[in-house]
């Protein structure tokens, strides 16, 4: 088996410390408070420094990547360990990296210069609004216009299923500055959540934490904040998207890990017909099979994050690692809802949380129907 990286074991370490003994707390606040909490909490740990490039005031990477960008490994093993504490730990976590990575990769030096450090620091939250209404899985249909003003751009249209709408210092958001819905011509902007015609609906979702619709109308933004060049924008989104897709399989990994925990735990105390349940086999070949699954999937996202961080052609084994590992977690997740009988579905055991906690990640950076089709392509050497 191949050692591993210092870094790697030593953040592992790191995140297991900061999230030990939080999760009583982060359950009793409300969900913006936990949220907020959650952040206070990696970035106590100085754990969010790792979302952000070493080159614009992020954490040294241990030469697991350039200064440029930001470590697929390095998140991935922050994402398993926070995650397999609670999921708001890993979800503040990363969030800040994706709302931010676009301004890393487009942003006038400037720009980067007050935003990074302070997202680095968890002083100021990111938010990556592509979502809207008509536009999910199929990027090309998104309708918010941005025009050409005097002095920059206006922004007009509505986000939705933004992840810290609401709470979120700034939004980086695709819009369209060029053709119509179904065609190429979309650019990537910085907008600040408190500009003038900047509008938030929350709503709640499964796994509770903020996020909302995000309406601009006449949105005024200065011409930096245009990331990249104009209509390159889809390549600026899913550029920041390859860096951390593989991070959500991590995740799921760690929500599987927990669940196997309890689902041991509980197996071993519990006892019915006069022995414990985990002395029936049916119940030990159960255990068996999820240790497997979780082993695969822990293997895929080794391979991804190391292909993506060593800059090779990456896309068919991060879409492997996302399908496989989150699937897979909804399918552990579930023993344990099983192996905790009725207990399982009640509210407050940890195994209902990680239920819940695992299903949107089937669905959000893209679809598992999205990865089978990306693998697919790739498969038939970028065909269809
Ligand atoms: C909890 C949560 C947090 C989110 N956070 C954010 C965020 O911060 N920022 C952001 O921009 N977005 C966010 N999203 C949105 C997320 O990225 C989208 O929900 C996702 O891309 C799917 O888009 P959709 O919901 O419009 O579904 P649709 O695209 O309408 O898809 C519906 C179903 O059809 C399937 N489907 C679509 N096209 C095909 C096809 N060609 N072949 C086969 N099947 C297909 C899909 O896989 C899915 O099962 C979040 C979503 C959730 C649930």
């Amino acid at each position: 088996m191949k050692a591993v990286h210092p870094l790697l074991a030593e953040l592992r370490a790191r995140a297991k410390a900061a999230a030990q003994g939080t999760e009583a707390r982060l359950d009793a606040l409300s969900e913006r408070e936990a949220a907020l909490e959650a952040l206070r909490i990696v970035r106590k740990a100085g754990l969010v420094a790792y979302t952000v490039p070493e080159r614009d005031g992020g954490a040294h990477a241990g030469g697991l990547c350039t200064p440029e960008t930001v470590s697929a490994r390095a998140l991935c093993a922050l994402r398993d360990e926070l995650a397999w504490q609670h999921g708001l730990l890993d979800l503040m976590l990363v969030e800040q990296g994706l709302g931010s990575f676009p301004v890393a990769l487009g942003g006038t030096p400037e720009l980067r210069a007050e935003l990074l450090p302070a997202v680095a620091s968890g002083e100021r939250i990111a938010a990556f609004a592509l979502t809207e209404p008509d536009a999910g899985s199929n990027l090309s249909d998104i309708t918010t216009r941005a025009t050409r003003t005097k002095h920059g751009w206006r922004l007009d249209g509505t986000k939705t299923f933004i992840t810290n709408a609401g709470i979120a210092h700034f939004y980086t958001v695709l819009a369209r500055t060029r053709g119509e819905p179904g065609e190429e011509g979309l650019s990537m902007f910085c907008v600040n959540a408190d500009a003038k015609g900047l509008s938030v609906s929350p709503f709640e979702v499964l796994a509770p934490h903020p996020i909302g619709e995000v309406r601009f109308d006449a949105v005024e933004v200065q011409e930096r904040a245009l990331l990249g060049r104009e209509h390159e924008g889809t390549a600026l989104a899913l550029a920041t998207l390859a860096r951390f897709r593989t991070g959500v399989a991590a995740a799921a990994n760690g929500f599987a890990r927990r669940a196997l925990d309890e689902s041991m735990a509980h197996l071993s105390r519990r006892k019915q017909f006069g022995r414990p349940l985990a002395t029936f086999q049916a119940l030990r070949f159960d255990v068996a099979e999820m240790d497997v699954r979780l082993r695969a999937g822990q293997l895929l996202v080794d391979e991804a994050a190391e292909l993506v961080d060593e800059g090779g052609r990456a896309s068919a084994a991060v879409a492997r690692a996302k399908l496989f590992a989150t699937e897979n977690a909804s399918w552990i997740c579930d023993r344990a809802v099983q192996h905790f009988g009725g207990l399982g579905v009640k509210r407050g055991t940890v195994v209902e949380r990680l239920f819940r906690d695992t299903r949107a990640l089937r669905i959000y950076e893209g679809t598992s129907e999205i990865q089978r089709l990306v693998l697919a392509r790739e498969l038939f050497g970028g065909r269809g």
